[in-house]
């Protein structure tokens, strides 16, 4: 506080705890070293708190009330912008919805039928749970409300979860699904690229050779139990044949 920052205190102070004795003014001339480095509005702040909230009732307990009162606030204050500061980091970096407000590309509920998220996927949007989404939805439900129901009323993530709880595996497994099919493609456009165009005229005497082979297998197969028939054959009548009797 400034030499003129100071008198106004002193003078809010000793107008407020009635302190004009010449002892009053001697004890705010000790208190200086120890409260002039506070600023004019806090300590006037600290003076009216401890006025109406604090047992002061005695001089010697003011100017520690007083430290206490300001350093309390400052402290306060700190947390209080530390914590607006937290909730406004929240919003891009949400890992739902990046900062959107909205969770987008969630299945669809009435796509979703026994746990399994079912062609040709259907999503919707829901709003998310973080400081951001609570805005959109809010905004949401009021524009729905005064759409007379044009627009529809929006779901919450907390709700919408409580139907779809295993909506983040769906979406995992989709998006994996995904990848796998898009590595497929690239894989295969890759051999493309290298190989040129299949041979369809191999392609098919391939398939020939193949079939001519099967059948021949087959055949074979055919004849190796007919031969094994006819074996059993012999043998069963060879069983039956009684001995000749003389
Ligand atoms: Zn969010």
């Amino acid at each position: 506080m400034t030499p003129d920052e100071w008198a106004k205190w002193t003078d809010h102070h000793a107008t407020l705890f009635d302190l004009r004795s010449e002892d009053d003014l001697a004890m705010f001339a000790k208190w200086r070293p120890l409260l002039a480095g506070f600023s004019l509005a806090d300590m006037t702040e600290a003076s009216n708190w401890i006025a109406a909230n604090a047992a002061s009732k005695y001089r010697t307990q003011h100017a520690e009330l007083l430290i206490r009162r300001v350093t309390f606030r400052r402290a306060d204050q700190t947390r209080k912008r530390r914590e607006q500061e937290d909730r406004e980091r929240e919003g891009p970096d949400c890992g739902f919805c990046h900062g959107v407000g909205l969770v987008i590309g969630v299945p669809h509920p009435r796509a979703v039928s026994d746990g399994v998220w079912t062609p040709p996927y259907y999503t919707c949007a829901v709003t998310c749970r973080c400081r951001r989404g609570a805005d959109r939805h809010e905004r949401f439900t009021a524009e729905a409300t005064q759409s007379n129901g044009r627009c529809p009323l929006p779901m919450s993530l907390d709700y919408y979860e409580a139907i779809v709880p295993e909506w983040g595996q769906l979406v995992q497994d989709r998006e994996n699904r995904r990848k796998d099919q898009d590595a497929a493609n690239e894989t295969a456009a890759t051999a493309d690229r290298r190989a040129g165009p299949l041979d369809l005229t191999a392609v098919k005497r391939r398939i020939a050779d193949r079939m001519a082979a099967d059948r021949a297998a087959m055949r074979q197969e055919a004849e190796r139990l007919k031969q094994a028939r006819d074996e059993m054959a012999a043998m069963q009548e060879n069983a039956t044949i009684p001995f000749p009797t003389r």
